[in-house]
């Protein structure tokens, strides 16, 4: 007779502790198989096989494996198409229930209804959960039911939200002894999923109260670790957000409205999935973008004569990260300096973020471009020289990443007068066409 379980299918959400669909599967009467799916078709996609995110959610799965195994269990690390490994699955045990956590991006939730109409054909309950986010979907919206486009009056009813309600707690940490014992995975090696291992320090956490309580004064200073660093952990989940969110309303304002911010390009990316491939307002979809290819070449390689705009893409391409001042200056630089569409931009950052999120990536990239729901305005054109002035002026994180600096004369790409210029004649243009 086969065993009867219950499935805990990990994605986005790597951490064993205060996780919302985990802690509900150990309530389950059955034991628990944590599982994770390194789905082949996603994979193959990525042509670096030293790709940073890979190697971050590897190396994460790897510690939740070794917790799982000090409790007599294994974390069962899968690779195949997510269909065929639930498929092997249900030939191997009584699968009873599956739990999960929301993914709202809309391959993901494609993906899900497949997978819950599979196992609801078969009787075994499907439960899914809120876990990485506070306020999803349509929790909040305007007084006619509608979604909010604009985030001033969004981050307000968010906080009147979670101040009138109270934050649930999740200790799925306190029930791992009701995890399956009785069968023990091997751990796959980065070579059994296509990947190589890679000689890189992941970015040190950086919540403490002194950061954070200083946040407003230090987050625009790109050469000190003034913000919390916390992206990629957010991304993959090995945070709770609800634990950040106590921290943050404890702390500083000022950074529970970047932990709203996220929420809200969510949201926004849920009721408009049309602004994965066109611009939130539509008239931006008329502007013609120059496209040139050298001087994406350049810009991608950091070598467009700018120096706080090369000093981020080399920070970027060795690490993964960039600073948000400095995303902000590259991602306007290569949208009205260059005219290059913001999409671009959009897919590199995408390749290379280790932090990479659809719904904040393309949220912020429609906004430096102008073309996002509530953006920065067309003819508002950050000057680098200016930028570097006030929030670089010592060139500290210029140098850092810049290594030869001494030998650094490259000629701008392109002259800021002239180019600022050009960028508010064509978007004038093309925003008044009908
Ligand atoms: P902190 O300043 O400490 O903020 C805490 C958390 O709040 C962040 O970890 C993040 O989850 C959230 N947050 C902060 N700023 C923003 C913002 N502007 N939009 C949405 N959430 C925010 N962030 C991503 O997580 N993934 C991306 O793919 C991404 N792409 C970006 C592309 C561009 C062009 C720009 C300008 C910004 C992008 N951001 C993205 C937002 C922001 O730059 C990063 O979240 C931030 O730099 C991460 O550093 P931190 O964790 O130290 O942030």
């Amino acid at each position: 007779m086969k065993q009867e379980i219950s499935i805990c299918w990990f994605r986005r959400d790597l951490r064993l502790n205060d996780n919302t669909a985990f802690y509900h599967a150990l309530q389950s009467p059955y034991p628990v198989l944590p599982i994770f799916i390194f789905d082949p078709e996603i994979l193959n996609k990525l042509a670096d096989k030293s790709d940073k995110r890979i190697y971050f959610i590897y190396n994460t799965l790897q510690d939740l494996d070794t917790r799982c195994k000090e409790q007599g269990s294994s974390f069962y690390v899968i690779f195949d198409k997510v269909e065929d490994a639930f498929k092997k699955l249900l030939q191997e045990f009584e699968v009873k229930e599956i739990f999960l956590n929301h993914d709202y991006e809309p391959y993901a939730i494609y993906r899900d209804q497949g997978i819950k109409k599979m196992f609801e054909a078969q009787g075994i309950t499907f439960h899914t959960f809120k876990d990485q986010v506070i306020f999803e979907r349509s929790e909040i919206t305007k007084a006619d039911g509608s979604p909010y486009t604009v985030f001033t009056p969004y981050s307000n009813k968010w906080r009147q939200l979670f101040l009138g309600g109270k934050i649930e707690e999740f200790p799925s940490e306190k029930f791992l002894s009701k995890m399956l014992q009785s069968k023990r995975y091997d751990f796959p090696s980065i070579a059994d999923i296509g990947f190589r291992e890679i000689d890189l320090d992941f970015m040190p956490l950086n919540i403490n109260e002194s950061t954070i309580s200083s946040y407003q004064e230090t987050r625009n200073i790109p050469a000190i670790p003034g913000t919390s660093q916390a992206s990629p952990y957010l991304r993959f989940g090995t945070l709770s957000i609800r634990h950040l969110v106590m921290l943050a309303y404890k702390w500083n304002a000022t950074w529970l409205n970047e932990l709203i911010w996220r929420e809200f390009f969510m949201m926004i990316l849920f009721h408009f999935p049309h602004v994965i491939d066109r611009s939130f307002k539509r008239k931006y979809d008329n502007i013609p973008w120059r496209n040139n290819d050298k001087e994406f070449e350049l810009w991608c390689k950091g070598e467009t004569g700018y120096p706080i705009v090369d000093a981020g893409m080399r920070q970027l391409n060795e690490t993964g990260w960039m600073h948000n001042r400095v995303r902000m200056i590259v991602a306007g630089f290569l949208t009205k300096h260059l005219l290059i569409d913001w999409r671009w931009g959009e897919a590199y950052f995408a390749q290379k973020l280790l932090d990479y999120e659809l719904s904040s990536n393309n949220g912020n990239w429609q906004w430096a471009a102008g073309s996002g729901c509530d953006s920065a305005p067309y003819f508002r054109i950050f000057n680098p020289t200016s930028q570097t002035k006030k929030f670089d002026p010592k060139l500290i994180y210029i140098k850092t990443w810049i290594k030869d600096f001494n030998k650094y004369h490259l000629p701008p790409i392109v002259d800021h007068e002239f180019a600022r210029k050009r960028a508010l004649d064509v978007y004038k243009k093309a925003l008044s066409e009908e």
